[in-house]
């Protein structure tokens, strides 16, 4: 009786184990024990890169809100998530931006509905790739602020190439034809404005060619979401100096990432 209550314990103690190690997380950044995607110390970190004034002007017709600069670790959680899959960070990102978007341009009900439209990668990549990060970012961003998720409103109809060894005029060019509105949308969306959500803001181009496409569909464009912005912060709220003080690739070093 004795042998079964000590076998009966064993086998209990091992199924606690086991959903231990289910249970354990790991810190996106530091691999240390953690609670959610973060320990406590990253997450503090993270929070350290949070800018006061998350609003910009500075792009024509389309206001910018950011919730932190790419820098430090929060450049490192973005690229964690693209780049290593640690799609867990996503949540918590959407879920900060959301919380500044409500803190700063949530309005009382009137006018259009606004709506969250997802920054899309072409075909190619998302299959390479297998996830879209700024759905992903869009997904909590659209749980905090409860508006609604277009994940399919915008295409990428052509592969543009990496963008970072472009300069502005460049990209634009590149950029501009990139994108399509899904046409099965075309008619709901009329009926809103829209909100762009895409994980960094580097020159804007990305963000105006598709914004771009959106109007010409007849879609209101609110302005844009990003998680960070990879531009001198201080000056991005004043439209004439703003166009020098775009980060020059050797200022930040890689901190303009290929979408
Ligand atoms: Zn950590």
């Amino acid at each position: 009786m004795e042998k079964f209550g000590v076998a009966h314990r064993a086998i209990g103690q091992g199924k606690q184990q086991l959903l231990g190690l289910f249970l354990a997380r790991q810190c996106s950044l530091c691999q240390r024990s953690a609670p959610g995607p973060l320990c406590l110390s990253c997450e503090r970190q993270i929070r350290q890169c949070q800018v006061p004034n998350p609003l910009d002007s500075s792009q024509a017709g389309l206001p910018v809100l950011s919730w932190g600069s790419y820098d430090g670790s929060l450049r490192q959680a973005l690229r964690r998530l693209k780049y290593e899959h640690q799609t867990g960070l996503a949540a918590m990102l959407g879920h900060e931006l959301g919380r500044t978007w409500l803190q700063h341009l949530a309005r009382p009900a009137q006018g259009r509905q606004p709506v969250v439209v997802p920054i899309p990668l072409h075909a190619t990549r998302l299959q390479q790739r297998g996830f879209n990060q700024a759905a992903l970012i869009a997904q909590g961003f659209c749980r905090q602020t409860r508006l609604p998720h277009y994940p399919e409103g915008l295409q990428r109809v052509l592969a543009t190439e990496a963008q970072h060894r472009l300069n502005r005029q460049q990209r634009q060019a590149n950029l501009i034809q990139a994108f399509a509105v899904n046409p099965a949308l075309v008619p709901r969306l009329r009926h809103t404005s829209v909100w762009l959500l895409d994980d960094i803001f580097t020159t804007g181009a990305t963000a105006q060619a598709a914004a771009h496409a959106l109007r010409k569909a007849g879609i209101s464009v609110a302005g844009v979401c990003t998680v960070a912005r990879a531009v001198a912060w201080e000056m991005a709220s004043q439209p004439d100096r703003h166009r020098q003080q775009i980060l020059t690739p050797q200022a930040c070093q890689g901190a303009i990432a290929p979408s």
